[in-house]
């Protein structure tokens, strides 16, 4: 268990924030939006509460567009090095941290994998993570929270 709370930041340091609480839940995501955007494998997905996010330094940029199929994606990072910080959520109150920008990483195993039909083939999952074929409904998003609480 680590302490909060929590610094982060950009790449370039332009944007420093501080994580204040325990997140909400921490996932991965093998959806071929996040494969796409992330220009990897699979993207880590922290929900934290808004109040739980501090901006110390600078201000991300905000981008909103609507893809080819009508979704609208949306999100901000930073105008200078163009890391991703954070994401409002579908949620109110919540938003979606790219965690790969706190200074400490080291805490960040998830408890559960999303979208795993289109997971890479070569991605092992831990044996006692939750997993779900794609978007979990109501019950798997508590079960992710109940194990993010439980670890
Ligand atoms: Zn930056
Ligand atoms: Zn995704």
């Amino acid at each position: 268990m680590v302490d909060f709370p929590q610094p982060g930041g950009c790449l370039c340091g332009d944007v420093r924030y501080r994580l204040l609480e325990d997140p909400v839940t921490l996932y991965a995501c093998h959806c071929t939006d996040c494969q796409r955007q992330s220009g990897t494998s699979f993207a880590l997905s922290m929900v934290v509460r808004n109040e739980a996010l501090e901006l110390v330094r600078g201000r991300p940029e905000e981008y909103g567009v609507t893809l080819t199929d009508g979704r609208v994606k949306q999100g901000r990072y930073c105008g200078r090095c163009a890391t991703r910080l954070f994401t409002p959520s579908r949620v109110a109150g919540l938003s979606v941290l790219e965690p790969g920008t706190l200074d400490d990483t080291s805490w960040l195993r998830p408890v559960g994998h999303i979208w795993t039909r289109s997971a890479q083939p070569w991605v092992v999952l831990a044996e006692d993570s939750l997993r779900f074929e794609q978007q979990p409904g109501d019950e798997g998003t508590l079960a992710l929270v109940r194990a993010w609480k439980g670890r």
